[in-house]
């Protein structure tokens, strides 16, 4: 595993095996997290010897760009990173005026199947490590030289089928000895996986989580999330009833807007009558169009009528401010455009 994955007790042991005294894990979790070290060699405080042996038995999982691409409005810009192993994944870097935030992605590809998503195309090739996660906010926190307040994993891959990586990736983004971004800063984004869910909320985190619901109804939502035929949309509404109850956070459901298919009238009426008494909020997603799928982003009037009809239901509802849409911001498609390219695919 690279040296990022680690939080400061396997360091400890890690300083421990190879000899040195314990208050070595310490230091070098500061180099690694709190100070975001690219190399041992920066790190100098510590012994040569120890320094050369972690060299030889850890990687660190710097990335490299590949491609920045930055939105006409100079707010939101996407990065192309490439692992060392060659695999590319995406990440976006949005400036609003109350922070920065980085959405990051989880997966290489994706094998949730959802129909007009553009990180499932090729599959899932394969989960990024709590390294690779991490990596790919200190990067960016370099490359522009200002800090991250908020972090969003809803890129590349359903984080909820990294689990493991995931909860390392929480623990040590906010580590005070790291670089600290707030629980309540951070929002998972899940296309409903619901054991998971439970999983996750006995971890008793602050961050938000995010749903991707996409339906008001079962019928619909197994239309284009294949995941609908595991798990209804009332054994999800369950779930986060208990996640309310066990942490105290609101979800929030997303709700991307496809024209004809779950953006008509009667869909607003049925998906209020759904959310009544669920502690929640709507954030309804103007679809960004995919080449490859076949799916259309509805109408502006229509995303403004389903708003309105979930308000007068008095259902917390608001729409995405949409960032970064002229750079190919929607998941996956900066990376399926260079794959193409490359002739990987
Ligand atoms: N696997 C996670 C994170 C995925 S991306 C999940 O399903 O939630 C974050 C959100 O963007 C999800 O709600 C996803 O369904 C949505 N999404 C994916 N492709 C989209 C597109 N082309 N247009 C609008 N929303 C999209």
């Amino acid at each position: 595993m690279d040296i990022r994955s680690y939080g400061e007790e396997e360091l400890t042991e890690i300083a421990e095996i190879f000899g040195e005294k314990s208050f070595r894990g310490k230091q070098l979790f500061d180099w690694i997290h709190g100070k975001q070290a690219v190399s041992f060699d920066e790190m100098s405080n510590l012994p040569a010897g120890f320094r050369e042996k972690l060299k030889e038995t850890y990687p660190i999982s710097t990335l490299k760009i590949v491609d920045k691409q930055v939105a006409k409005s100079r707010d939101t810009a996407k990065y192309l990173f490439a692992l060392p192993d060659g695999n590319v994944i995406e990440s976006v870097w949005m400036k609003y005026h109350h922070g920065n935030s980085v959405c990051i992605s989880s997966q290489i590809g994706c094998r949730m199947g959802c129909t007009f998503c553009a990180s499932t195309l090729m599959g899932l090739e394969r989960s990024l490590t709590a390294g690779e996660m991490l990596s790919q906010i200190y990067e960016i926190q370099r490359e522009t030289g200002e800090r991250v307040s908020n972090v969003i994993v809803m890129g590349m891959g359903e984080p909820l089928d990294n689990y493991d990586n995931l909860v390392r990736f929480i623990r040590l983004i906010s580590s005070d000895k790291g670089i600290c971004i707030s629980q309540r800063n951070i929002t998972v984004s899940t296309c409903g996986l619901t054991e998971r869910i439970r999983d996750l909320m006995k971890e008793h985190f602050q961050i938000t989580l995010a749903i991707s619901l996409h339906a008001p109804n079962d019928e619909i939502r197994k239309q284009t999330m294949p995941v609908a035929k595991k798990h209804s949309i009332e054994e999800i509404f369950q779930v986060c009833r208990e996640y309310f109850e066990v942490t105290g956070r609101r979800i929030t459901f997303e709700y991307s807007m496809i024209r004809g298919v779950n953006d008509r009238e009667e869909h607003a009426k049925e998906l209020a009558r759904r959310c009544k008494g669920q502690n929640c909020h709507i954030n309804l997603i103007p679809l960004n169009e995919v080449k490859e799928r076949n799916c259309l982003r509805s109408e502006d009037s229509d995303i403004q009528r389903f708003k309105i009809i979930l308000e007068k239901n008095r259902i917390n509802v608001t729409i995405r401010r949409e960032m970064g849409s002229d750079i190919d911001a929607a998941c996956g498609q900066l990376r399926k455009k260079f794959l193409s390219r490359t002739g990987k695919n």
